[in-house]
């Protein structure tokens, strides 16, 4: 099975609600040291999709696949390694604690003293499971030529504010075009998020709710 058409429990979400609090994927040109954020096939000031890949807008050089892939995992491994961190922030935003710590009272905040005095509020997970998930799921997304084709994907208008003059939109046709003339350097690109998908999908989703239906019932 393709873990990546696994729903989490919202799966009524659009990509859009789903991923609004994901981040984009942070690509950095090898070639001319500009980072940029790529989200998929769309207009963006810093980086073209052309028929022969990804571009960057600053040196006008085409990504290497290899350039693309490094990177993707190596983002992958960062958000899993501070997943395993442990990191817990405290709920009350005028406290904002931030520790490995575990308090002796369960979940209550530490507080700044470390000694649980000072707040109220309840400590969780910065990155937990169903973050990390919803992450992945999201990097799959951008590399998804269907949705790619579809134009569902989440967009980049709100991360991209460092130009009044914006870039130049692209009709669906251009997409679609795009789309299939890039199928394969995309399917290299999504094997990299699959194979964490597919190692940590159990953890994430509840089974039993997806594949509920494939259960006999009890006579
Ligand atoms: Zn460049
Ligand atoms: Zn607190």
């Amino acid at each position: 099975s393709n873990p990546s058409e696994l729903q989490p429990l919202d799966y009524n979400l659009t990509d859009k609600e789903r991923f609004k609090d994901v981040e984009y994927l942070n690509l950095n040109c090898a070639y001319c040291q500009t980072k940029f954020l790529f989200g998929g096939i769309m207009a963006s000031l810093h980086y073209q999709v052309t028929f022969s890949g990804i571009k960057c807008s600053n040196c006008e050089k085409v990504l290497p696949t290899l350039m693309i892939t490094s990177q993707l995992e190596r983002i992958i491994r960062s958000f899993i390694s501070l997943h395993y961190a442990g990191w817990l922030v405290c709920d009350d935003p005028a406290c904002g604690v931030i520790t490995r710590q575990i308090s002796v009272y369960g979940r209550r905040c530490i507080g700044l003293s470390g000694r649980s005095q000072d707040c109220r509020g309840i400590m969780s997970y910065r990155f937990n499971d169903k973050q990390l998930y919803t992450q992945l799921l999201y990097f799959d997304s951008i590399f998804n030529v269907e949705k790619n084709k579809k134009r569902e994907l989440k967009p980049l208008d709100d991360a991209d504010t460092s130009s009044d003059k914006g870039p130049e939109l692209l009709s669906s046709g251009q997409v679609v075009a795009l789309a299939e003339q890039n199928r394969e350097l995309f399917e290299v690109i999504r094997t990299v998020t699959q194979k964490y998908l597919t190692n940590n999908a159990r953890r994430y989703v509840d089974m039993s709710g997806i594949f509920g239906f494939m259960i006999p019932e009890e006579e």
